[in-house]
């Protein structure tokens, strides 16, 4: 147990299994920017419970010296709902990738964003099965070959950001798994926020589909290719010599062309606003695409809405004092019960 005069530092979040990610995968980057962000959140220990389902990124309860639970594929969002809901004082993490949460998952990833219940969604997008040897997965591009689409995927991929708007997430932004500054605001800013958070992580995957995001991985061509969100400031990117920003007419994004000194917003380039309370905004942001658009990083939505999780407290609290605290035994013996006969 953790006191409460003891500085936690990154060490005492690592477990002492070995780590079994293949050489250079995203994971170990993404897995050492947590074990930082961990003890600056100024919980105990032993709240933290890490929870995942099937995957690659799903061994990560193991590498996290707190409680954890590796569950079933596409699971993991119910059974945090679970835990959350009876013990609410814990700090719940989901771990997942695109195949685990978004194929299998989907549904159980659904329920839980509409919810809104006060948990942290970590989803390692990779675009492809890692653990299974390399199939194509719902956030494949078109046309990848795989050893199970080798005549190139034919199904249109999902957006995990668009996918997580449409259910209507409080909390949705984008990292990069080699981006550990940024990473870690971002992990602090979902910890802090009430309500359901989801973070993608655009995660590379050296053995099965190396270089996806490259773009935006490297630091040079990252300036032209991201664009990253500050809430308050234009949406600006590309380098000193070529600066563009991005605006709305009518809804559509197009991309406005600077001349050197000229105002930003004079000039027709959206100021981002991660608290609009329509996600239409953040949708719009969400299906910017490469190459004709740069893809956004940091947080697109962050609005607060009531929780599910103080919700189920405040019925189970008036159900009390209405009824009175009652007993399991009792509910379990009432209304229609019959004895089954052995003979
Ligand atoms: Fe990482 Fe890919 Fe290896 Fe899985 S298969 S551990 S995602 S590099």
């Amino acid at each position: 147990m953790t006191d409460q005069f003891t500085k936690l530092t990154s060490k005492d979040f690592m477990s002492d299994q070995d780590i079994r990610w293949c050489p250079g995968c995203g994971d170990y980057s993404v897995l050492a920017n947590v074990q930082r962000v961990m003890p600056e959140l100024g919980i105990p220990r032993e709240n933290f419970v890490f929870v995942s389902g099937i995957g690659c990124s799903s061994r990560f309860p193991y590498y996290m010296n707190t409680y954890g639970f590796h569950t079933i594929h596409g699971r993991a969002p119910a059974f945090a709902t679970g835990i959350k809901a009876s013990r609410p004082e814990l700090s719940v993490w989901v771990v997942t990738g695109d195949g685990d949460g978004l194929s299998i998952g989907g549904n159980h990833m659904l329920h839980t964003i509409r919810r809104n219940i006060d948990i942290q969604i970590l989803l390692f997008n990779n675009r492809v099965y890692g653990l299974t040897k390399g199939q194509y997965s719902p956030t494949s591009q078109l046309g990848m070959q795989t050893s199970s689409s080798p005549d190139g995927s034919i199904d249109h991929p999902v957006d995990p950001l668009a996918f997580a708007l449409g259910a209507g997430a409080t909390f949705v932004a984008r990292a990069i798994d080699v981006d550990g500054a940024h990473l870690q605001q971002l992990l602090e800013r979902a910890y802090r926020h009430p309500g359901t958070a989801l973070i993608e992580i655009l995660q590379n995957c050296p053995v099965y589909n190396d270089n996806e995001w490259l773009e935006v991985e490297d630091r040079k061509s990252r300036t032209d290719a991201a664009l990253v969100l500050e809430d308050g400031e234009p949406l600006l990117f590309g380098s000193e010599d070529r600066r563009r920003g991005i605006g709305f007419h009518g809804g559509i994004a197009t991309v406005v062309e600077l001349e050197k000194g000229e105002d930003p917003i004079a000039a027709g380039v959206a100021v981002h606003n991660e608290r609009y309370q329509t996600p239409a905004y953040a949708f719009a942001l969400a299906t910017l695409r490469r190459p004709e658009f740069p893809l956004p990083i940091g947080v697109f939505r962050a609005v607060e809405t009531a929780t599910y999780d103080a919700l189920l407290e405040g019925q189970v609290a008036a159900a009390v004092v209405k009824r009175g605290a009652g007993s399991l035994h009792d509910l379990l013996y009432s209304g229609d019960t019959w004895t089954v006969d052995p003979s």
